[in-house]
């Protein structure tokens, strides 16, 4: 073995560690053993360690969801979301199919408007206006062009100096709130539709959801969400008999958004703002009966389409707006090519960043443009888990005669023997790929280890 020359032992221990993280851009990696520990007796079995591999270290995908960090955990991860959204939508894995059957929506919760900006219509000019009015600045609160997409307009307003900022970083930092408001606010309504104390509510229904941001062009979220309603045991049994079905779950959803209101603390001046969703709530029923491809006449969605929408805003996030991934200033979202638009809105995040204890943290999300929530949350039944989906999946590639569509729970059950459990002892080395210096050395090291046990 030590007769190679240590380039060509680098070189190998390279490849191999790039194929052992599945392609990764950055792998974390961790050195360690696995064991199988007898329950009654505590004995324990190694089942695999770090030392046997070639260059003694275990490569774990980064499993980053944006596709600027790491193109192929970004479509694993989008791949998985797939699946998490249509096993809650359609059923499968694990999630009965009859989840179809329930009431459901897929609702758009909007955020209201801080201003005009310059827009994608379906036809017709961008903002066409016959008095050609003018703001107090002077600038024109008309645009006769047809915007493509890729145009750098898009999103940007009309007058800079009119739109208001603080209101619109304000609505984003406490969207979340808005969101926690909204679902209790919905349970609410439900239970008061069927005669029922919230409590009593709880104890016969439970509204499961996946909710998925997207970022508008003009900086703002939307949060799409799949709502279903469920017995008290989530996935597993539809509700006890409510008479509440997609209609009157989407008059509640439509009421209930709209009657969302949060006062923010207030700001050094004392003012304080009254947030709310935008004005325009869109509901649309979810059936397995409706078309794959095609927009259904009802206005009914398919599940797979839902879940490829869904699927789609989650790897987006805010990377079209040309920020990296960490934002530290409005200087550094400038030097990284930021918009006007969005470098005032980092700006104004930095300046609200200042005024008290309510807004410090808005420094650490300039890269979201002061949304602080994930973009994928669920309700803690909607559906099968990415932890699960990761786990099967490792699960897949050491037994390929599995079958995919298994109860998921049911296969990671059986990872370990009946009487044993599978415990593991991990260390972090390091990120990324060694170098082809550091790749040789660890590859011998690693032998040596190996020559030695023997
Ligand atoms: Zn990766
Ligand atoms: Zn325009
Ligand atoms: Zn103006």
């Amino acid at each position: 073995m030590t007769g190679l020359a240590p380039e060509l032992l680098g070189e190998a221990g390279v490849e191999k560690a790039i194929q052992r993280a599945g392609g990764c851009n950055r792998p974390v990696r961790l050195v360690g053993t696995k064991w199988l520990v007898d329950r009654q007796t505590g004995e324990m079995h190694e089942t695999y360690s770090s030392r046997d591999e070639f260059d003694g270290f275990t490569y774990v995908r980064c499993g980053n969801r944006r596709a600027a960090v790491c193109p192929t955990c970004s479509h694993e991860y989008k791949g998985d979301a797939w699946h998490l959204l249509v096993c809650g939508l359609a059923g499968g894995k694990g999630i009965p199919t009859d989840v179809a059957d329930r009431p459901c929506t897929f609702a758009t919760l909007t955020a209201p408007s801080f201003g005009p900006v310059h827009g994608l219509r379906q036809k017709g000019p961008c903002r066409a206006r016959r008095d050609r009015p003018l703001c107090p600045h002077g600038r024109a609160l008309w645009c006769r062009r047809r915007h493509a997409p890729a145009d750098r307009e898009v999103g940007q307003p009309l007058c800079w100096e009119c739109y208001d900022y603080v209101g619109h970083v304000l609505w984003q930092w406490h969207a979340p709130e808005l969101w926690r408001r909204f679902t209790i606010g919905l349970q609410r309504r439900l239970a008061g539709r069927a005669g029922l104390s919230t409590k009593e509510f709880a104890a016969q229904a439970r509204v499961s959801y996946a909710k998925v941001v997207e970022f508008q062009a003009r900086g703002l979220i939307h949060v799409h969400v799949p709502l279903r309603l469920d017995g008290p045991q989530g996935p597993d049994g539809p509700p006890s008999t409510l008479d509440i079905g997609t209609d009157e779950l989407e008059e509640a959803v439509r009421d209930a958004a709209a009657a969302v209101e949060y006062e923010t603390p207030p700001l050094a001046d004392g003012t304080a703002y009254r947030l709310r969703w935008g004005a325009q709530i869109d509901c649309r029923s979810v059936a397995a009966s409706a078309d794959r491809e095609l927009d259904d006449q009802a206005g009914r969605l398919h599940p797979e389409r839902v879940a490829a929408y869904l699927a789609k805003y989650l790897t987006k996030a805010t990377e079209e707006f040309g920020l990296p991934v960490r934002v530290r200033s409005a200087t550094h979202a400038r030097i990284a090519g930021a918009s006007p638009h969005v470098l005032r809105i980092i700006e104004t995040c930095a300046r609200l960043a200042r005024q008290g204890e309510a807004y410090q943290r808005l420094r650490d999300n300039y890269a979201t443009l002061g949304y602080r929530g994930h973009p994928i949350t669920k309700s803690r039944a909607y559906s099968v888990t990415f932890t699960q989906l990761r786990r099967v999946r490792r699960r897949f590639r050491r037994d390929p005669a599995l079958d995919p569509n298994a109860d998921i729970r049911e296969v990671l059950d059986d990872e370990s023997p009946e009487g044993f459990e599978l415990v593991g002892s991990w260390v972090f080395a390091g990120q990324g790929y060694l170098d082809l210096d550091q790749a040789a050395s660890a590859v011998m090291a690693a032998a040596l280890a190996r020559s030695r046990r023997l």
